[in-house]
């Protein structure tokens, strides 16, 4: 393998964190992670190593089971399938017996390839037990370490939030703030839609279509860069500032959706919720998943009363029990936050363009390809 090409770091979040979680815990994560497309480049992490293909084998065959007797929350989960020679991502690990070492100028140095530079998007929190180094189908390096870090429990918040996921906005939270996705998101996105336009043009095993096929790549992996740090981003911030958070549970979310959009935002969705969860329970937050009791859009968060079904059009609408003037999805919010037992003021402004967190990119993640 050549590594001539900047190397990327990455600490694998979920991997990282966590002493409590054990081994067959992380390793069913990691194979829940790499059913997201945006994860999709892992799916090879264990390939080279027999033992470790072993065991993600039998990862993915728990959670396929457990998908199908609905144990397991989320889309369902196929069967775990061979793969593919055609597969463009190749990965190799490196455990602490295998000597690899961070070199003092921030080069990594690998066996038996040599020392090669880095480029890291955050420090260690502590000596990494294993690197693996992928290059994706983009043709771009990336190295992901798991660390051992403990939690660390923030000093409480006062606040508590409901989040209603939704189309429109990404986030609407029951303290009224309404989170988009950030614009570079949605430019990233509408190049990648141009590119594999492109590639849907092009002959079959032409030069061109290959040419075609990296750019589709490379635009796909930034936009899930993108997509991701924004999702780090807005989860921390939310974690940081509340006591707890209530979210609903995807899977009833689901039913109201057409299928394409159910697809491409259900990812998205379950990657931002399972932030949220691991990070609460790292920070010492609490963190509920509640089922959709009742339409959260029709019953009023001030006084309870159902006040009958709304149109979608609806966006902002008056109690006829209490008299209060709703904005839709915030109220959809605070129900989230009450189902879950949680006691949000109803008062208040209903639409305070309040700041919003700030999406700050990770820097060296959504530079170009390497
Ligand atoms: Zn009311």
């Amino acid at each position: 393998m050549v590594f001539n090409d900047a190397l990327r770091a990455r600490q694998q979040a979920h991997a990282a964190g966590l002493p409590h979680i054990t081994d067959a815990e992380l390793s069913a994560r990691l194979t829940a992670a790499k059913a997201t497309p945006e994860r999709a480049w892992l799916s090879d992490v264990s390939a080279v190593v027999l033992q470790q293909a072993l065991a993600d084998l039998t990862a993915a065959y728990r959670n396929f089971v457990a998908s199908f007797t609905g144990r397991r929350m989320g889309p369902k989960i196929a069967p775990p399938t061979f793969r593919s020679r055609k597969d463009r991502r190749q990965a190799i690990r490196f455990t602490a017996n295998a000597r690899f070492k961070i070199l003092p100028s921030g080069k990594l140095r690998l066996p038996k390839i040599g020392d090669v530079p880095v480029r890291w998007s955050r420090s260690l929190p502590s000596e990494p037990s294993s690197v693996t180094v992928v290059k994706d189908a983009a043709g771009r390096y990336f190295a992901s370490f798991v660390v051992q870090a403990a939690a660390e429990p923030l000093a409480p918040a006062g606040t508590v939030v409901g989040i209603d996921l939704g189309l429109t906005h990404f986030a609407v939270l029951s303290d009224g703030r309404k989170v988009a996705s950030p614009r570079f998101l949605r430019r990233a996105d509408k190049k990648l839609k141009r590119a594999q336009q492109a590639l849907s043009r092009k002959q079959k095993d032409s030069r061109n279509r290959e040419k075609a096929r990296v750019k589709v790549a490379r635009a796909h992996a930034r936009v899930a860069d993108a997509r991701r740090d924004f999702h780090h981003q807005l989860s921390t911030a939310l974690i940081r500032d509340n006591q707890a958070i209530a979210v609903e549970d995807l899977a009833v979310k689901g039913l109201a959706r057409t299928r394409l959009a159910r697809s491409v935002h259900d990812a998205g969705w379950s990657e931002f919720t399972a932030m949220l969860e691991y990070k609460a329970r790292l920070y010492g937050r609490e963190f509920h998943r509640i089922g959709r009791f009742e339409p959260t859009s029709q019953v009023c968060s001030a006084c309870g009363i159902k006040d009958g079904p709304k149109p979608l059009h609806v966006r902002v609408w008056t109690c006829a029990g209490c008299g209060m003037t709703h904005d839709r999805d915030v109220n959809a919010a605070r129900n989230i936050a009450r189902a879950a037992g949680l006691a949000v003021s109803a008062c208040g402004a209903q639409v305070r363009p309040g700041p919003v967190p700030a999406q700050r990119r990770e820097a060296g993640t959504l530079r170009g390809a390497a």
